[in-house]
């Protein structure tokens, strides 16, 4: 495993994060490589959980279904996704399922921590000026949330940034199709092209 103090630049961070195998070396059982943002110049920061199966295999984040709907929602095709969001996570390989076989496992907490230092690098040298959490993993790892429920259609400051919270579209989740919930992430979508037509 490469990690030096600190980086540069992103394509140097990228090319020790791509070969980084810090939870694997703690005994987490990983089974991907670590997926990275493709693209480069991106004006905005999105933050999910961790990659599914999908992205795993491919190595690109948001391939699978969750990234369609979060594309709907955004009323983006895939190449203003991509150019517009450097696709990050609080996590970076694919966990695995958990032993009850639903759902992807949740990263532990010392997954999360021994892979925040990416994220931290990322932060230093990209400064966005804005940061869409996806997920309640990721808005409460960010942003110290209890809920998506709470934070969802919020907008938050995270020191010079502006940051927007949207839950996660996995279909695994029941909350998005909640009445009350769907005007919430109509809300969170409202502010967020609210904040990328200012940068
Ligand atoms: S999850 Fe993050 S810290 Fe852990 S091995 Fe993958 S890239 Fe490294």
């Amino acid at each position: 495993m490469r990690r030096k103090s600190t980086y540069r630049s992103l394509a140097s961070l990228k090319r020790d994060e791509a070969v980084c195998r810090a939870c694997t070396e703690a005994g987490y059982p990983l089974e991907s490589l670590p997926v990275i943002a493709p693209g480069e110049g991106q004006r905005a920061y999105l933050f999910g959980q961790a990659p599914g199966i999908v992205e795993g295999q491919e190595r690109r984040p948001w391939r699978g279904r969750a990234g369609q709907t979060l594309r709907r929602w955004l009323a983006m095709d895939e190449d203003a996704f991509y150019e517009t969001f450097y696709c990050a996570s609080v996590t970076r390989c694919y966990p695995g399922k958990p032993p009850s076989g639903r759902g992807d496992r949740t990263p532990t907490p010392v997954e999360q921590q021994l892979c925040a230092f990416w994220r931290d690098q990322e932060l230093k040298l990209l400064r966005p000026q804005l940061i869409v959490t996806v997920g309640g993993l990721a808005a409460r790892s960010l942003l110290g949330v209890k809920s998506v429920t709470e934070c969802v259609g919020v907008r938050y400051k995270l020191g010079d940034a502006v940051a927007i919270p949207l839950p996660h579209p996995s279909g695994a989740s029941s909350w998005v199709n909640v009445p009350a919930n769907k005007k919430r992430i109509a809300a969170a979508v409202e502010l967020i092209r609210g904040e990328l037509a200012k940068i």
